[in-house]
């Protein structure tokens, strides 16, 4: 489940109808700070935000509609940054969004 934060905020007044869209913006941004939700990244329009924050998973971000899924990459590979490339910071996560062309949009060309 990807939602915008204006999905979450329609959402939301189903059962709070007096929620204001900046509350729904402040809670998000807390849940993101605190780990609990995801912001992700490279999704055309909108920024989306992911509840599966518990279980390691990547992106694959359709770069014409913003379609957006979760995806689960096989392989060995694991990446790692050489210290130089670390640039002192503190790695904490990783995340990486595949991007391409979803079914619909490959049929419209
Ligand atoms: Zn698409
Ligand atoms: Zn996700």
């Amino acid at each position: 489940m990807h939602l915008t934060a204006e999905a979450v905020h329609s959402r939301a007044r189903e059962r709070l109808p007096e929620i204001s869209l900046a509350t729904v913006y402040n809670t998000l941004n807390e849940l993101v700070s605190m780990g609990q939700v995801l912001e992700v990244p490279g999704a055309a329009g909108a920024k989306r935000y992911d509840a599966n924050a518990h279980l390691t998973h990547q992106h694959l971000v359709c770069t014409r509609c913003g379609d957006l899924r979760d995806v689960f990459p096989g392989g060995e590979g694991t990446l790692v940054l050489s210290d130089e490339n670390q640039h002192g910071f503190q790695i904490t996560s990783v995340q990486i969004v595949f991007q391409g062309l979803c079914p619909d949009c490959r049929q419209a060309g």
